[in-house]
């Protein structure tokens, strides 16, 4: 069995594809290093694969016996790519430790550089290195720090007390030892005081841990493969896989590779950078962050100002730092180019890392870079435009998600000119936010109440840090936004809250936090946990208070060309729910192609007060003389609306469904309301109230509404096709294309729906009569919502259904007879227990997919052409919606803010077959 695999030298035993096996930072460096058309300067070494990992868990923590071999192997071919010798006193070979699982999980595993480093070795690497002891002691107290942190407490399972972690108390000692020196720089310790930390620092150690630091590299190499092993179940890692759900029995790989050292001295660096612009909406560009004589992650750890790498990286923060183009033209030309290759050669956008060891450029990691919802659709389209992706997979590289961050809301621009802020940090990630300051994940669980679900119940919160860490990731999750004191823009927080596309600024130097007390100092003013803050992510402005949000302007050409490249690839066309001109227009705008439901009933929630008093004495007349009057006087109301939103959508189909909610729903429940009732239809109080009482209904939902309404009360029902029919009539004299498809609710028996039509027919023929016309053009159809009607659309459609539309909320409900305003009460646990995997309300159960595509199936049998649609909330969920696409549905409908969401996933539908 082959557990070990080399790579370097032009050479590599794996290959890209092999993330399964190697971890996805083994396998992409196996690509870098061995592929023919890249062969990039990686510094030598091996993966350990994920079959080591799994192999550790399922033998009580034992390695297979042939790996030690196989790694002595690998080591050996490394010191002859190397010339060097592991643990050789006078020409050592150092070592790091990189763990590496299957997906990039930031910051989760750990990392040990400089392993090999001991009291036999350091006088041979100070020969090698021309003297350089500041280096040697530098490379040595760094190793020492990862060591005990790492291997010797957490993957030995020590649970320190908060802030007593060994490396919180190492990290103290060298602030202390840098503070008696007078100096505030690490760079600026010298060698004889470094040499004299490291020795402080294993005593340390050796006291806290009481544990020796090991002064052997062999041990050290076997001790940092272990813990690479052990942090897989460390909490850290769990928790981040609870909230990015990947199975916990994947595994790590391990990988061990030659030292390359970025901290020898002003000719050395370290950097990270991603191939184009990972937050933001601008023409592609080579953007990173780097450190002279830096080693490792110092670049992401916020110790120090990073400089930017070129030009196109500058922020304010550090625009007077020199770049590495200035500074070193050479590697950074070269930097460039490898760059542009390994997006060629990957076709997509590139994270790397790179270390500079005396100007000579080496490559540490390449992965497809993280980005927000702004680059994802960015990135997409440029890459059409460069031919280097097609339309098709340019849809895949955009999820729902990320495309919904174009329409996140913002702080109100007016109000944020009349505001000063009150302190600036770095925009790591864009749209605004505001909410209440909590200073530790845990209480940012809980006043935003995260429930079982990952959904936040409570009050918006602003989680501030000094920075965050793996630790914080549900709190993060919990929070409106994230604003730290450190770090930069590829800080733990900026990568995280980018990858949820949250609002986010870091690097907020200014901020004086004290997370005990629970305060935040800016210059004078205090905040205590509780307060108000606006964040700005986009600007990096914070300002006091709480202000209002408004919607993102989605106006600019990259989104709109982004979504047309989606109408080109789909097929299934996207409507919306709408009830107004205004929302109609407004979903127009965002690509809406017609109107798959128009609920009738919408405008007596808050429209003209009029309007619904007429509903009422309809409602609660005592005769047919005095309903009809009320109906005749409703009738303006009904007609005004439909023909303002049917001309609204001009050339454009509009579903209309007839009057739906159970009647007791209009009537107002205090006898205030009653008794106005009463007074305008000339009937004493009692007899009114009498009449209220006997619609309560004990089921309602089950209860008489829908087509029920409409058999009961057939003068309703002709009233609103009236309305429908007149209105169509008169804008088509007009020469206003329109479209009405009229709509008979929750119909379970095919004679219920016959009724409704033969009555529509009979008010079609009234109305060409009064109009002077031979026919108003017009479809009638059904909402199908419930599982009877799913089984005999057949029978529906011969009866005369010209169009189904699935009101899948509906559906659901009487599917499950789950009621959908009830399910809070067990859903939770339901889906903590796994007794259902996703909450059928929002995204469509197998179940009811079943129903749904039988009925579908059965009805084109009998019409082929047959119009289907969907008007749930499932037609703005993805999964639903290609579900509608590979179903045959005609169309999907959805909220406004859903349609270009709709339009993505339809595109992906096709994109993916
Ligand atoms: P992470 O997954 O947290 O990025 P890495 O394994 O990539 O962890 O390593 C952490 C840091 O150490 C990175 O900055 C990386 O470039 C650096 N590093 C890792 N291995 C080496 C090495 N062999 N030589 C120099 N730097 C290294
Ligand atoms: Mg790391
Ligand atoms: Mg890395």
């Amino acid at each position: 069995m082959k557990y070990v695999y080399f790579f370097g030298a032009g050479k590599a035993e794996g290959n890209g594809s092999q993330k399964n096996l190697l971890g996805g930072k083994g396998a992409n460096l196996a690509e870098m290093a061995g592929h023919s058309k890249l062969k990039l300067p990686v510094p030598p070494g091996f993966t350990v694969s994920t079959d080591v990992c799994a192999y550790y868990y399922d033998n009580r923590r034992r390695y297979p016996s042939e790996l030690k071999a196989q790694v002595n192997a690998a080591i050996r071919k490394t010191e002859r790519v190397m010339k060097k010798k592991f643990c050789d006193p006078k020409n050592p070979l150092l070592l790091s430790v990189r763990s590496g699982a299957r997906v990039s999980m930031p910051g989760m595993m750990e990392t040990v550089l400089n392993i090999g480093l001991t009291s036999k070795t350091i006088p041979g690497l100070i020969k090698q290195t021309g003297g350089n002891e500041r280096f040697v002691y530098d490379a040595y107290r760094r190793l020492i720090t990862m060591y005990s942190d790492v291997v010797m407490e957490k993957a030995a399972g020590v649970e320190p007390k908060e802030g007593k972690g060994i490396r919180h108390q190492i990290e103290h000692l060298f602030e202390k030892k840098k503070k008696a020196l007078g100096v505030s720089e690490d760079t600026d310790v010298g060698a004889e005081d470094l040499k004299d930390l490291c020795e402080d620092m294993k005593k340390l150690v050796k006291k806290v841990l009481d544990k020796s630091f090991p002064d052997d590299g062999e041990k050290q190499l076997w001790g940092g493969l272990g813990a690479v092993f052990a942090s897989w179940n460390g909490m850290r890692a769990i928790k981040y896989r609870e909230v990015e759900r990947i199975p916990h029995e994947w595994g790590t790989a391990v990988n061990v590779q030659t030292m390359v050292f970025g901290n020898m001295g002003d000719t050395c660096a370290t950097g990270v950078a991603f191939s184009r612009d990972p937050g933001r909406d601008v023409k592609d560009i080579f953007y990173g962050e780097y450190l002279v004589n830096a080693q490792g992650e110092d670049v992401v750890a916020g110790i120090r100002t990073p400089a930017p790498i070129n030009k196109a990286s500058q922020s304010a923060d550090n625009k007077d730092l020199v770049t590495l183009e200035k500074l070193m033209p050479g590697p950074y030309k070269e930097l460039n180019a490898i760059q542009k290759r390994l997006e060629r050669h990957y076709r997509d956008m590139q994270d790397i890392e790179f270390t500079i060891e005396d100007h000579q450029l080496f490559m540490l990691q390449c992965r497809v870079g993280k980005r927000n919802g702004t680059a994802a659709v960015r990135i997409a389209v440029d890459m059409v435009k460069e031919k280097l992706i097609t339309v098709k997979e340019a849809v895949c590289r955009v999820t729902g998600d990320q495309l919904d961050e174009w329409l996140h809301d913002i702080l109100d621009p007016e109000v944020e000119k009349k505001t000063k802020a009150v302190v600036k940090g770095l925009p790591a990630g864009p749209g605004g936010a505001q909410g209440k300051i909590v200073f530790t994940s845990e209480e940012a669980e809980r006043v935003a109440k995260l429930d079982a679900h990952d959904d936040v119940q409570g009050e918006p919160v602003i989680l501030v840090r000094e920075e965050t860490n793996p630790e914080d990731v549900k709190g993060m999750w919990a929070s409106e936004a994230i604003l730290t004191q450190r770090g930069g823009m590829t800080s733990h927080a900026a990568l995280v809250a980018r990858g949820w596309g949250k609002c986010c600024i870091v690097g907020c130097a200014k901020l004086d936090i004290d997370a005990k007390r629970k305060t935040l100092k800016i210059g004078k003013r205090v905040f205590k946990s509780g307060d108000s803050l606006s964040l700005n992510g986009s600007t990096g402005n914070v300002y006091a208070g709480e202000f209002p949000t408004i919607p993102p302007d989605t106006s600019g050409k990259t989104l709109s060309t982004f979504l047309k490249m989606c109408d080109k690839v789909r097929t299934l066309k996207v409507r919306t729910n709408a009830e107004t001109p205004a929302d109609a227009a407004l979903a127009r705008g965002f690509g809406a192609e017609g109107i798959g439901l128009f609920r009738t009933e919408h405008m007596f929630y808050g429209g003209d007060p009029e309007a619904l008093a007429c509903l009422r004495r309809m409602i609660l007349a005592g005769d047919e003389k005095a309903q009809q009057k009320a109906i005749n006087q409703l009738f303006r109301f009904v007609k005004k609306d439909i023909k303002g939103t049917l001309k609204a959508m001009k050339g454009l189909p509009v579903t209309i469904r007839l009057l739906d909610p159970p009647l007791h729903e209009f009537i107002p429940h205090e006898d205030k309301g009653l008794r106005k009732i009463a007074r305008e239809l000339k009937t004493p109080f009692a007899e009114v109230k009498k009449r209220a009482d006997s619609l309560h209904e004990v089921n309602p939902m089950m209860g008489h509404r829908g087509v029920r309404l409409g058999i009961t009360h057939p003068a309703v029902t002709e009233m609103y096709v009236r309305a429908i029919l007149e209105s169509a009539g008169e804008l088509s004299k007009k020469g206003i294309r329109v479209f009405p498809e009229i709509m008979v609710p929750v119909v379970a028996v095919e004679t219920e729906m016959a009724h409704q039509f033969e009555l529509i027919k009979g008010v079609h023929k009234t109305v060409c009569k009064k109009l002077g016309v031979r026919k108003v053009n017009h479809m009638v159809g059904t909402m199908i919502e419930t599982p009877r009607a799913c089984l005999i659309t057949k029978k529906l459609v011969r009866h005369g259904a010209e169009f189904f539309s699935f009101g899948t909320n509906d559906l659901t409900q009487m599917t499950f007879g789950f009621s959908r305003d009830d399910i809070g009460g067990f859903m939770g646990q339901y889906l903590d227990q796994g007794i259902m995997a996703a909450d059928p309300f929002g995204t469509l159960d197998k179940g009811v997919k079943k129903l749904v595509k039988k009925a579908v199936k059965k009805s084109r049998k009998v019409n082929p052409k047959l119009k289907v649609g969907i008007c749930g909330e499932h037609g703005g969920d993805p999964a639903s919606v290609k579900f509608c696409h590979h179903v045959g549905m005609n169309y999907v409908s959805c909220s406004p803010y859903r349609v270009p969401i709709a339009r993505l996933a339809a595109a992906q539908a096709v994109a993916e077959e």
